[in-house]
């Protein structure tokens, strides 16, 4: 990593310094090709307007006015072309065209009226642009290059404006090819560089002889154009072109200067130094990878040996010391730490494992005892259950949300429902409302912490109880109602009991008739009957004469049947509805109900005393079977039961008292 670090900072400071380096270069190139085109322009320009204002300046001398004597001219001429050795050809032409003089009789009597220079001049003083020679090639002496002239040409007037002739000058180009090697060339050849004149048609006029009078490739050596890199003969250059202007009179022939150079040449310092950068580069690299290993083993070291010691154990505590190792601080001090880490934790995994032993025993002990008590308390739950399920008694337990949480087997023989179906429900949801809505106020009391007992009937399966039911409230320690037990008892066999213990009490073992208690009742009844309905009611009072001797005669057995006997006979007289009762002894009564008048009761009296003394044959002997009655009729609004009693009590004693065997009737 440091050494992709050192390499990525190498390579970016080399780019941005190559970069830079580039950009300077190229407008360092550039700017000398400027200054180099800008000074050529301007001397050509310079020495196009001197040569212009020279032939200007000529033209005004006194021999070139005196068209009648051209041997003077010519003479001039001559004179003059020494001085200005640049002009391969000088002359002075009349009105029409036709050579009046030139220097060296060149040319003599020649008509140039065809030419572009004296056409020119018919307007004023005339440069015109580089071109071959084309009268004077054949006239001038032989040189390397064919001939090439600039031509100036000036009007000549006479005093009064008259337009009398031209004259005439062509400039060598040589002048031209003689400035650009003063000036520029042995600049130019020392950086490789070259220098090119360009017509107003981008003709090649002044560079290489090879370019010459050829154009460039379409858009170089356009005006303004500036590092522009082109491809000429497979090399690339940058170009660097400017317009000529003129310079004073000389108005300037629309030329174009444009310099060039190789782009190796001109970069050829900048290639130099990315050279040495790619070198520095490389050597700062070599020199890094060994220093960059040498530093990574040496942090790494101490490191790796901590690692391979830490992985040669599976936990920290465990094998051998972990070595010290040292080399840097920072390792040194990883080193102690972990050491001691170590020795600690191998310190506390002893003491874990004493705990984890001791531990474990202690879980075992306590595993041990807690399956007992589990078994135990299983045993004591299923015990318990089964005495619940087996006990005669139904018994429940609910919550204070009235829902049943506990069930004894009873449950389904006494209420049809399965205790599994019933657990979790509310008591009004497994009873019904109405049961519901009549154990409510004990629900409420058992809740309330008062314990309960009612009885109640129930009906499932088609048996009918009676319950004895308890509420017993299961209150907490904090003195709060957790709910209620209910603990219902069958006692529908009692009741039955009850039943017929209270039917036997009031009744005569000996003749089956309702006995004095039953009749007690009978009578406050059939009082409040005739009290209601207006109706008279009798009450007759028998007692058998003299059942002493009955008993004594034929045996206390004989006097019970007598009295069977005697209570039969007397029940065939009256109505179902009428009552007969058994007082005590041989002492019965008779209740007659719904009577309109009393005398229906002494027919009943009389009916009575006639079915008693019929013949009576016991074990073979005739047993005389009487009675006597007293009677007495109420009305209901006039005696109580005890007083009625009284008064028929009375009249029997009459009727005893009148001899026996008839009735009486109470006052
Ligand atoms: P009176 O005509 O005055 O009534 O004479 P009496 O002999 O009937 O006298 P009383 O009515 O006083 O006697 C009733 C007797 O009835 C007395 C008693 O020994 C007898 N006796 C009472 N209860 C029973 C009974 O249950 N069985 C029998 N065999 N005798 C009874
Ligand atoms: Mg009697």
């Amino acid at each position: 990593m440091v050494l992709a670090a050192v390499a990525v900072a190498l390579l970016s400071s080399a780019l941005l310094i190559e970069n830079f380096a580039r950009a300077h270069a190229e407008r360092r190139a550039v700017e000398g090709l400027r200054q180099v085109a800008v000074d050529f322009r301007d001397a050509l320009d310079r020495g196009m307007a001197q040569q212009f204002k020279e032939i200007r300046v000529l033209s005004q001398l006194e021999p070139f006015r005196r068209f009648d004597d051209p041997a003077a001219m010519r003479r001039a001429l001559d004179q003059v072309q020494i001085g200005f050795d640049h002009f391969a050809w000088m002359g002075v032409t009349d009105a029409d065209g036709r050579v009046l003089a030139a220097a060296g009789g060149l040319l003599d009597g020649v008509n140039v009226s065809k030419r572009p220079w004296w056409q020119g001049a018919q307007k004023g003083p005339f440069v015109g642009d580089v071109h071959a020679a084309v009268m004077l090639e054949k006239l001038l002496p032989r040189q390397s290059d064919p001939w090439r002239f600039v031509d100036f040409a000036v009007p000549l007037l006479d005093s009064s404006g008259q337009r009398r002739g031209v004259f005439g000058a062509h400039l060598s180009w040589s002048w031209a090819r003689q400035i650009k090697s003063e000036l520029i060339d042995a600049t130019m050849a020392a950086h490789q560089a070259d220098a090119l004149v360009l017509g107003q048609d981008g003709t090649v006029i002044l560079g290489p002889s090879a370019l010459e009078g050829r154009k460039l490739a379409e858009g170089m050596g356009e005006p303004g154009m500036a590092l522009r890199q082109h491809a000429v003969d497979g090399e690339d250059y940058f170009g660097v072109s400017v317009q000529s202007t003129g310079y004073g009179a000389y108005p300037g022939l629309g030329w174009t200067v444009l310099v060039r150079q190789p782009v190796s040449v001109a970069l050829a310092d900048y290639y130099l130094l990315r050279h040495q950068i790619v070198l520095s580069a490389a050597l700062l690299l070599a020199l890094a990878v060994p220093m960059c290993w040498w530093l990574a083993r040496r942090m790494s070291r101490p490191l790796n040996q901590l690692t391979e010691a830490l992985a040669r154990r599976h936990h920290l505590g465990s094998g051998e010391q972990l070595p010290q190792v040292g080399g840097y601080r920072e390792a040194a001090v990883l080193s102690h730490a972990l050491s001691e880490l170590t020795r600690r934790q191998a310190e506390q995994d002893q003491w874990l494992a004493q705990l984890n032993a001791s531990l474990e025993l202690r879980v075992e002990d306590r595993t041990v005892e807690l399956q007992a008590a589990m078994i135990k308390q299983e045993a004591s739950e299923r015990r318990l259950r089964t005495i619940a399920d087996n006990l005669p008694v139904l018994i429940s337990y609910i919550d204070a949300e009235q829902r049943l949480r506990f069930l004894n087997a009873t449950f389904r023989t006494w209420m049809g429902t399965e205790p599994e179906a019933a657990l979790g429900r509310t008591m009004k949801d497994i009873f019904g409302v109405v049961i519901y809505e009549q154990r409510l106020p004990a629900v409420k009391g058992a809740l309330a912490g008062v314990r309960q007992r009612f009885e109640t009937r129930s009906e499932a399966n088609g048996v009918q109880r009676d319950l004895l039911t308890e509420y017993i409230p299961d209150v907490q320690a904090d003195g709060t109602v957790a709910g209620f037990y209910t603990l219902a008892t069958d006692i529908t066999a009692f009741k039955q009991v009850e039943r017929e213990l209270d039917q036997l009490s009031r009744i005569d073992a000996l003749t089956g008739l309702p006995n004095r208690r039953q009749f007690d009742q009978r009578l406050a009844e059939a009082l409040a009957r005739s009290r209601r309905s207006g109706l008279q009611m009798a009450l007759m009072f028998l007692d058998i004469d003299h059942f002493k001797q009955i008993n004594d005669n034929l045996g206390h057995a004989a006097g019970d049947m007598v009295l069977k006997v005697f209570a039969e006979r007397v029940c065939s007289c009256v109505r179902e509805t009428d009552l007969v009762c058994r007082l005590a002894g041989d002492e019965f009564v008779l209740i007659l109900e719904g009577l309109n008048q009393t005398e229906e009761a002494t027919v009943v009296a009389q009916k009575v005393l006639d079915a008693v003394s019929a013949p009576l044959s016991l074990a073979g002997t005739d047993v005389a079977l009487s009675t006597s009655i007293g009677v007495a009729c109420a009305r209901g609004d006039g005696d109580s039961d005890a007083a009625l009693l009284d008064r028929a009590d009375d009249a029997l004693y009459a009727a005893k008292a009148a001899g026996r065997g008839g009735w009486r009737m109470a006052e």
